[in-house]
């Protein structure tokens, strides 16, 4: 027995919040006995640097931005979709690092983004109740019984896409696709086609001086041909997440190797629940997000189990408070913790505060709500002191039609075009772009 077995287990005496029931027993216990012993998909040295980075954001020297999908779904590992949303987020980062000249930390939504907290456990359509969609990780978004009843062997499918996807992350990020010279070419396909991709342009073409000058004064950092980027998803099947959690051999902490950075959802943050406690057994980086009915003692309590240390780098808080709550909610929570002397990294959602139905039942988002969110995130810092430290959204490639608004707006009736998402509407990349420019503006004040 190691030092970490009695530490390992603690979490499975506390009542843990969405768990699918299986119904097949035996056929979870040897999903979960064969990912015990797979491969990790990330390193735990890979951890310990996102924690260094996660630290320079809490210190104000950098800026997280975190996207992706809501869920991301089996269907959907393809090289298109990957290298869309890597795509993305590159040109977000490059944005917020060029127009508002701070590092920009980069982790994505991505590669283990398969499991969804939900408020209801069913569902009824014409007369049918059936259980709700929970995720590719347990069961399928088709409104039939056969798809909806959870199925253990969807853990094992969860593991294979994510080593799929982050491998070609993994690719593109170190095989020359993300270097600073590609600023153009992740931009050809879409500048012609909308006014952000024109602003970008402008701005690409600014970058592609900068290094042209560097480079004629014979200067050629590495970190202009590499990109670190990590990996992140919410850690909610804690049976999943258990059993790819493995003792490090350099030390002998805990890790959580299927994903860089964790976090913990607004619906499964309870200070005596298995998430809270199962989190605290891993050195990963870990993010907690923050609703507006969240109460001051509950986060500091929250540090307090999560970062006994008081290390900055280890917690993050994801405020999702809403545009119309931001602004009343997040000044008495940033107070309590500076006041309590810990250093985390304020991270804003301002994507699931903001989420409403259309009258014909589309769930919907607006780009104006969030950006009035993101105002009140930024008001807030700069008038506390504290560092606006990042932004984490929902976002893909694709052109799709489920956020309404943006410089090329989406009209409401404009979401049956392209409504591809299994969840929550994601930002499209025009919007994603448009999003990136105004917090650049922000962060540079
Ligand atoms: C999510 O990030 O998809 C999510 C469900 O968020 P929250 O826990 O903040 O509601
Ligand atoms: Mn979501």
């Amino acid at each position: 027995m190691t030092k970490n077995e009695p530490v390992r287990d603690s979490w499975r005496a506390k009542p843990a919040a969405q768990q699918p029931s299986w119904p097949d027993s035996e056929a979870l216990t040897s999903v979960l006995t064969d990912l015990s012993t797979a491969v990790p998909l990330v390193f735990a040295g890979e951890c310990d640097q996102l924690r260094t980075r996660m630290a320079a954001v809490a210190r104000g020297e950098a800026f997280l931005l975190q996207g992706g999908d809501c869920a991301e779904s089996f269907t959907a590992v393809s090289a298109d979709n990957i290298r869309n949303t890597l795509k993305t987020i590159l040109q977000m980062a490059v944005v917020l690092t060029y127009a508002g000249s701070v590092p920009v930390v980069k982790v994505g939504r991505i590669g283990g983004q398969y499991s969804k907290p939900r408020s209801q456990g069913t569902e009824t359509r014409d007369g049918v109740t059936l259980p709700v969609y929970r995720g590719d990780s347990v069961n399928g978004p088709d409104f039939t019984a056969a798809s909806r009843t959870p199925d253990p062997k969807r853990l094992r499918r969860m593991y294979n896409a994510s080593a799929a996807t982050l491998n070609l992350v993994r690719a593109f990020t170190a095989g020359g696709y993300a270097a600073l010279d590609q600023v153009h070419a992740w931009n050809q396909d879409f500048v012609a086609l909308s006014a952000s991709g024109e602003r970008y342009e402008r701005l690409a073409r600014e970058i592609d001086r900068a290094l042209a000058f560097m480079k004629a004064c014979g200067a050629h950092p590495d970190a202009l041909d590499d990109v670190e980027f990590y990996a992140s998803h919410e850690a909610l099947i804690l049976d999943y997440e258990a059993a790819l959690t493995r003792v490090d051999s350099r030390g002998g902490d805990l890790y959580d190797t299927s994903a860089h950075m964790l976090w913990i959802g607004e619906r499964t943050r309870q200070l005596e629940g298995a998430h809270v406690a199962f989190a605290s057994t891993v050195r990963n980086p870990i993010a907690v997000k923050l609703g507006p009915g969240v109460a001051a003692d509950e986060v500091l309590a929250l540090i307090d189990k999560l970062d006994p240390d008081r290390e900055p780098g280890r917690l993050s808080f994801i405020t999702r408070m809403g545009a119309d709550k931001a602004r009343d909610a997040l000044p008495p929570l940033v107070e309590k913790v500076t006041a309590s002397g810990a250093q985390v990294a304020w991270i804003c959602d301002p994507m699931h505060g903001n989420t409403f139905k259309t009258p014909s039942g589309y769930k919907t988002r607006s780009l104006d709500a969030m950006m009035d969110e993101v105002g009140g995130f930024f008001e807030t810092h700069r008038s506390l002191g504290t560092h606006p430290g990042g932004i984490h959204v929902e976002l893909t490639g694709s052109d799709v039609t489920e956020c309404v608004g943006g410089g090329d707006e989406v009209h409401v009736d404009q979401l049956p075009l392209r409504y591809e998402t299994v969840c929550d509407p994601r930002l499209n990349r025009r919007q994603s772009l448009d999003l990136a420019f105004l917090v650049a503006e922000m962060y540079r004040g």
